[in-house]
């Protein structure tokens, strides 16, 4: 049973929607190059259940932050309620008659973790409306959407993989999304069935100059693409890569691409790996993925290379920062009879480098948005 579900207060709703956060198995910075990425979804969800209401006229109230807003259709929110305002806005934006309705929201998805509690929200709220309009809009035309409030309404700059995971992700499967083309492909990543699992770490390291960083890999990116005439850096395959290189004078720009070419080839790797139904195989990809975050990219912190080196002592089969970078969780595909050993490393570790401890829990692929109520 969802434990988001349990905490939502009692109704009555006309209808209780439930979407996951979720992680992303591999393809980190590849999004904005017109890449690859493959995540999956977590069992922690954000479930909103809703009540029609007679007048254009929207509320919220959150388990979490304890607040209730309210807003019409003209009013701009701020704070986290704009994530929901934003859904509003832009059913409206695009034609749709959305009534007006009470919401309750309640989450197991950690706030600010890179687990996506914000797409969560998103995607779980405009479930709910358009299921109280009786609008029948395909799953597959939601994430543009839900990006578009995210980033035109509450103003932050992020690619669609999120909402994508969050609206079309299947339990037991990866997303293969191609984010030039947003053609997706449900990966089989059946972990329990070959007897692993995958440990999420928070390292819980704090975040810092993250956004700042952030534009700066992206501009970098930008100006290769230019100087290389290509569209964006996607253009470029492992075999083009050392030309490539030899026209690049700058040494970070050079690092840069190369973390971002190898990353798209190693994405297709996994694809590869799992259709096969070889999951392990996956391991040696994620560990190459995060030395590519750690030297190319610089995108790491001490924290996050402490758990991959301390999984990857304690037998996982692969480990990698996943995210942004600059902090976050950490990815470890172990034997799934030897998570508390991983764990009990990791922690170990942490406490020896003086950190502060990291969370831990163990996941298998969830499913997407549902409806539960
Ligand atoms: P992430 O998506 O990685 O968790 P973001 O900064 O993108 O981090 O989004 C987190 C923000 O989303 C929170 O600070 C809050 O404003 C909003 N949010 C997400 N889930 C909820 C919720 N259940 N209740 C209220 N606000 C939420
Ligand atoms: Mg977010």
């Amino acid at each position: 049973m969802n434990s988001a579900v349990e905490r939502l207060p009692d109704g009555p709703y006309d209808a209780v929607w439930a979407s996951p956060g979720r992680v992303n198995l591999i393809g980190e910075h590849t999004d904005y190059n017109d890449g690859f990425v493959l995540p999956f979804a977590l069992p922690h969800s954000t479930v909103v259940g809703a009540r029609r209401l007679d007048r254009p006229e929207w509320t919220v109230t959150s388990e979490q932050t304890g607040e209730t807003v309210t807003f019409g259709p003209q009013d701009k929110v701020d704070g986290w309620a704009s994530y929901v305002a934003g859904v509003v806005w832009v059913l409206r934006e695009a034609g749709h008659d959305v009534p007006g309705a009470a919401l309750t929201v309640a989450s197991d998805v950690p706030f600010g973790a890179g687990l996506s509690s914000s797409a969560a929200l998103e995607c779980a709220v405009m479930a709910v409306l358009l299921d109280l309009a009786g609008i029948d809009l395909p799953m597959a035309l939601r994430p543009r959407l839900a990006q578009r409030a995210e980033n035109e309404y509450v103003g932050a700059p992020t690619g669609v993989m999120d909402q994508s995971a969050s609206t079309l992700c299947r339990e037991g499967h990866a997303l293969f999304l191609d984010c030039r083309s947003l053609a997706t492909e449900q990966v089989p990543f059946d972990l329990a069935a070959q007897g692993l699992a995958v440990l999420v770490v928070d390292s819980r390291a704090p975040h810092a100059h993250v956004s700042g960083e952030y534009a700066a890999r992206r501009r970098s990116c930008e100006e290769a693409a230019k100087i290389l005439d290509v569209p964006a850096l996607r253009d470029i395959d492992p075999a083009g890569l050392p030309a490539a290189l030899e026209r690049l004078d700058d040494e970070v720009m050079r690092k840069r691409v190369r973390h971002v070419v190898t990353e798209d080839q190693r994405v297709l790797d996994t694809v590869e790996a799992l259709r096969a139904g070889d999951a392990r195989a996956i391991g040696p990809l994620m560990t190459a993925s995060h030395a590519s975050m750690r030297d190319d990219y610089e995108i790491t912190v001490p924290q996050v290379d402490t758990v991959v080196t301390a999984a990857l002592a304690a037998g996982a089969h692969g480990a990698r920062m996943t995210g942004g970078g600059f902090g976050g969780c950490v990815l470890a595909l172990v034997d799934a009879d030897r998570c508390g050993e991983v764990e009990a490393a990791v922690r170990g570790a942490f406490a020896e480098a003086g950190f502060t401890p990291p969370d831990a829990f163990v996941v298998t692929p969830a499913e997407g948005t549902r409806k539960v109520g």
